[in-house]
């Protein structure tokens, strides 16, 4: 029903939250021109509905961008619990590292199609002597509009760096992993979402069309049963590429993981809806070989997550929570690259504010999600099993 509503008013209708179950939520904008049409549809099949951004332009208009902000020269001028820019967020990483370089090294991990840097950060104890350690892998906003995650690594990234020394559960997450993170993958998505498109999903890849549609959904191009997708419109949100890793991102990103055999698990960050996820996305049947691990960890996980502020996330594959997805990272993370622990996080919210959770919200989420990733990362066992033990390091 609502796939034919929103065929017949293509640029009327954008559906944010796709149905692909029954009594699973929904979410959807509709122009005013056809709010009508929907309340009727609605009372027609007897549907629960909540309006939960009545004016989206409003909503849009109180997000900062990015040319109205002054450029911030100093570190304490740097708040966490507001959103930032690609440049503030880089130069707030350098300062970091400059103040705690013995616990802190920024890399770029590679460049984007508009040759941006794509900065992530090694973080691990300061006594260096010690033989090389099982690693940790974290990385937000391959979405580009999903600014929450770039908010909440850039939380854990001061935690680590400024409690190692007088908090022990961050001395022992850092004295067991070595920890890598990226907090802002899809950079030119990131950087476009706060010029000109709040809600820009893709990366910016030109795709040569007529369209003159530009980008590729980032989650939906590595090589996890790519040639399986569906969606072949380059005007999609989810537009997966026209072949798996063909876009820049997802390669260096794919190309750092499989040169660092260290890296036992991995988390990708992502918003909204409240789920913490396990592969697979591809496959209803499928599950993972150690699938009641992986559920066990993501049960403790969203507990010790629930203890911080009460907040509920459900958990379970990808398929059960959000559908059938091709192309996923992290997918293709534990199948090819053979990453034993890993896990996709839909933070806050459940569909209230949606990609625009108010900045008030980040440090709370910051907070659960940080007593999550202790918690899970507490649970991964000392003998790893397949054949990612090495001593390579960065
Ligand atoms: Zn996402």
């Amino acid at each position: 029903m609502l796939k034919r509503f929103q065929e017949s008013n293509p640029t009327k209708v954008d559906i944010w939250r796709q149905p692909f179950k029954p009594n699973k939520p929904v979410d959807i904008v509709v122009s005013p021109a056809v709010k009508r049409d929907l309340l009727i549809l609605i009372q027609m099949f007897r549907l629960h509905f909540e309006e939960v951004l009545p004016d989206l332009s409003e909503s849009l208009s109180k997000v900062p961008r990015a040319s109205s902000l002054s450029q911030r020269t100093h570190v304490d001028e740097f708040s966490l619990d507001e959103y930032h820019t690609y440049d503030e967020i880089n130069w707030w990483l350098y300062d970091m590292e400059r103040r705690h370089s013995t616990m802190m090294t920024v890399f770029e991990v590679g460049r984007s199609w508009e040759d941006r840097s794509m900065l992530a950060v090694k973080i691990s104890s300061p006594d260096r002597t010690s033989a090389s350690k099982p690693a940790v892998w974290l990385d937000a906003a391959i979405h580009a509009n999903e600014w929450i995650g770039p908010a909440t690594l850039l939380y854990f990234i001061q935690q680590f760096v400024t409690n190692y020394d007088h908090d022990p559960t961050v001395k022992k997450l850092i004295d067991t992993f070595d920890w890598y993170l990226l907090p802002v993958f899809n950079v030119d998505g990131y950087v476009y979402s706060w010029k000109e498109d709040r809600l820009w999903r893709k990366n910016r890849s030109k795709q040569g069309n007529s369209t003159g549609c530009v980008g590729v959904d980032l989650n939906r191009n590595w090589d996890a049963k790519f040639e399986e997708h569906t969606v072949t419109d380059k005007c999609s949100a989810i537009y997966p590429g026209p072949s798996a890793f063909s876009e820049r991102e997802s390669q260096v990103v794919s190309s750092f993981l499989r040169r660092h055999p260290v890296i036992v698990a991995a988390v990708s960050y992502h918003s909204y809806s409240q789920f913490w996820m396990i592969p697979f996305g591809y496959s209803k049947s499928k599950h993972p070989s150690n699938y009641n691990q992986l559920m066990n960890m993501s049960a403790a996980a969203v507990e010790a997550l629930r203890q911080v502020h009460g907040t509920q996330y459900e958990y379970g594959s990808i398929d059960d929570l959000v559908g059938q997805t091709f192309g996923s990272s992290i997918d293709y993370i534990y199948d090819t690259l053979g990453i034993p622990y890993v896990f996709g996080v839909e933070l806050r919210d459940r569909g209230h504010y949606c990609a625009l959770l108010p900045p008030n919200q980040i440090i709370p989420n910051a907070e659960e999600s940080l007593a999550a990733i202790t918690k899970l990362a507490s649970m991964i066992p000392e003998t790893l099993p397949g054949n990612r033990e090495s001593s390579e390091s960065q």
